[in-house]
């Protein structure tokens, strides 16, 4: 997709005349029960899941269409469904994918409650979970199974940031007959073709960029023709659904999403460099950054860069970070990300990792650029870097 069909695509994908009577967004149609008069009306309504008719509120009124659609025509895939957080999606995309008995990849640097799906629920549920290296490529081959089901790629990581060979895993995953789900909510729609670079489902956490201003929470997932109905299914069968309001609140972040992308990476790139020039800093962890883990994958595979890295520090350990946390005027501690707000978050990647032990000198904090500007933002970290260099000892 070249760059004018992506922005054209942000603002016209979704939009159906037939929905919104020729107005520019679709109404929050809140509803549960809808009302048929005939008895011909009722069975007509109900006899396709795929064919858009407003039968009950659970499965959707042209709000929560209109974003499937528009997500689905930005990932080219077959279908998208809604769900009411981004952990929910990742969930029943791979529910969707696995059966007791499977035994599945995820990726060490998966999103925490991730692994903690795999390693509770889905071992409960009889499916053995296996973490396997970021760094892998081709070599996952190594550690398929005769009944591996499906891998859990997300590319980069959560919190260290490893971007992954996906066409590589994909090429031995179809080889295996092995499904992919991509959690592609750092790439979003726009910069990472996760479906196009061979995975089955894309999901993401629209509670970050898509809905962009820290004020819904929401997940979607998509699915290629081969795997849409399996992953409806299993929504359906889960009971999962969203409001009107929140899907029309993801709809008008998803609008913006390119501008707003186009600001966070200018900012973040700008600061991530000058960060790599701070004395107390070890290491920034951003798939952009020339010598980071990946950077030659994500130059051949993403088509741009986001607001979300880690640095490293060179000694203390994570109680220090305090000193640096407590005072800053704009980087506040929060989890989630994507939203127009600049966010720190001591994370120790040590407690979630056990394919490849994390080893660093120091804390790592996990950074969010957001939209305020450049030199405030400077000015607050590095005055968060003096405070932890004044009350920690190298
Ligand atoms: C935040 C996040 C999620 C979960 O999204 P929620 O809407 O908070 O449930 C999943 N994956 C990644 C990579 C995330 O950053």
């Amino acid at each position: 997709m070249s760059e004018k069909q992506r922005d054209t695509k942000l603002v016209t994908a979704g939009r159906r005349k037939e929905w919104t009577h020729g107005i520019v967004n679709p109404p929050v149609y809140r509803a549960s029960t809808c009302l048929f008069d005939t008895y011909a009306e009722m069975r007509e309504r109900v006899k396709d899941p795929s064919a858009r008719h407003l039968f009950y509120g659970r499965k959707g009124t042209p709000t929560q269409w209109a974003l499937e659609d528009a997500i689905t025509e930005l990932e080219d895939g077959e279908g998208t469904m809604l769900f009411p957080s981004g952990v929910a999606a990742v969930n029943a995309a791979i529910l969707a994918c696995v059966k007791t008995g499977d035994h599945i990849l995820i990726t060490d640097s998966a999103y925490d409650p991730t692994r903690s799906f795999a390693n509770g629920f889905l071992k409960k549920m009889g499916v053995t979970a296996e973490f396997y290296d970021p760094s892998l490529g081709t070599n996952i081959e190594g550690l398929i199974k005769d009944n591996t089901a499906m891998i859990l790629v997300e590319s980069p990581g959560s919190l260290t940031f490893e971007v992954q060979d996906l066409p590589a895993i994909s090429e031995v995953a179809k080889r295996h007959k092995i499904l992919i789900v991509c959690d592609n909510t750092w790439g979003t729609p726009l910069y990472y073709p996760a479906l196009e670079l061979g995975a089955d489902i894309s999901v993401h956490a629209c509670t970050k960029y898509i809905g962009g201003h820290s004020d819904v929470m929401l997940g979607s997932a998509t699915a290629n023709a081969r795997m849409f109905k399996r992953l409806r299914q299993t929504a359906y069968s889960l009971g999962q659904t969203v409001s009107a309001d929140d899907a029309s609140l993801a709809l008008r972040g998803l609008r913006t999403l390119g501008v707003r992308l186009k600001q966070h990476e200018e900012s973040t790139l700008e600061i991530a460099k000058w960060l790599q020039d701070q004395p107390l800093v070890h290491e920034v962890r951003h798939p952009a950054l020339t010598g980071s883990q990946g950077h030659d994958i994500w130059r051949r595979d993403f088509t741009g860069s986001t607001g979300l890295f880690s640095i490293v520090l060179k000694h203390g350990d994570y109680p220090d970070t305090a000193h640096m946390v407590d005072e800053m005027k704009y980087f506040k501690m929060g989890f989630s990300w994507g939203g127009y707000e600049s966010l720190i978050l001591p994370s120790d990647p040590a407690s979630v990792r056990t394919a490849r032990k994390w080893q660093a000198p120091g804390p790592l904090l996990r950074v969010h650029i957001g939209l305020e500007n450049i030199s405030d933002l400077k000015a607050d970290l590095a005055a968060g870097l003096q405070r932890y260099s004044d009350n920690v000892a190298p």
